[in-house]
């Protein structure tokens, strides 16, 4: 694991207005908890430091949870390595190809454009099954996996002067909650999306009944999540965007057992026993029901 020294860019708090709706009336919802500089470590996909986040304001207008102090964190993204996220590439597969079944039953075949491919597992699993896919991914350390595995991820950020056109399907798995401007990104969707192409968003759900039973120490409050939508705020963003939802679902995953059972210990607070060697070699399909699964496709005018 590198990590970039960069340090994180913070506005004033009388210019922080609502990344969905604009509105200046946000509220302080939780202070900034994190130890020290903001560094590509702490935006690691498989981090672990549940509850650990920037200051999280909540918008009056919209209700949208947001840390609104921050500005573009993707330079965190470029110097980011994740050997957890590789070794974890089994019940990746399982979770994505799950998800792009779903897909197929809106938009079987086409361009697909996977944006935060990471090492290109979605890209792959797509390809088998007739897509001409692609990715676009700012960490050089996962698109380079991604590359010595022959699957066309380009490196860095949405829009790419490589990924030009327009595309049936454009994915953002487990992206948008990373986004300080979700607004901007959904536009610049819209604008490669084909008439009759659908977008696939899937991000936490903050009102899950997981989110609030535990609180603050829900799993996906964690510093690289800058952003926490629900169905509603989906919705604003789409509408905003020019784009329409036509279907939600609820996504589940795969984890090994050994994972799991370190992650379990994680959120009871203690430090447990090593993992049964017997875990290690079994795969568990698992849905907590606190992830959303949002199919939208193009309609209307960008408001
Ligand atoms: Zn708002």
């Amino acid at each position: 694991m590198t990590g970039g020294g960069a340090g994180v860019d913070a506005l004033p708090s009388e210019e922080l207005a609502c990344w969905i709706c604009g509105s200046r009336r946000l509220v302080l919802r939780k202070p900034a908890n994190y130890g020290g500089r903001l560094d590509s470590h702490a935006f690691a996909i498989t981090d672990s430091n549940y509850g650990v986040t920037a200051a999280v304001y909540q918008c009056r207008g919209c209700g949208f949870l947001q840390c609104a102090e921050l500005e573009d964190v993707t330079h965190f993204y470029e110097d980011l390595e994740d050997e957890g996220y590789e070794a974890g590439r089994t019940e990746r597969r399982l979770q994505l190809r799950k998800i792009l079944q779903r897909v197929q039953r809106y938009r079987g075949h086409g361009r697909l454009l996977d944006i935060g491919a990471a090492s290109g597992i979605l890209v792959g699993e797509a390809r088998q099954m007739g897509y001409e896919a692609e990715g676009v991914e700012p960490s050089r350390w996962l698109q380079q996996r991604a590359v010595e595995r022959r699957l066309p991820v380009h490196h860095g950020t949405f829009p790419h002067p490589g990924s030009g056109g327009v595309y049936d399907v454009i994915t953002l798995i487990d992206v948008i909650e990373h986004v300080t401007a979700p607004l901007s990104l959904l536009r610049a969707i819209r604008r490669a999306l084909a008439p009759q192409g659908v977008l696939v968003v899937v991000t936490p759900d903050v009102r899950s009944v997981p989110a609030r039973v535990l609180g603050w120490r829900w799993w996906h409050f964690r510093v690289a999540h800058v952003g926490y939508f629900d169905r509603s705020t989906i919705e604003l963003a789409a509408r905003r965007s020019g784009l329409a939802p036509v279907a939600f679902h609820r996504p589940g995953w795969f984890f090994s057992g050994d994972y799991l059972w370190d992650r379990a210990w994680k959120l009871v607070g203690m430090a447990g026993p090593r993992a049964p060697a017997v875990l290690k070699r079994v795969t568990l399909p698992l849905n907590p029901r606190d992830s959303l699964l949002a199919i939208l496709k193009p309609a209307g005018q960008m408001e």
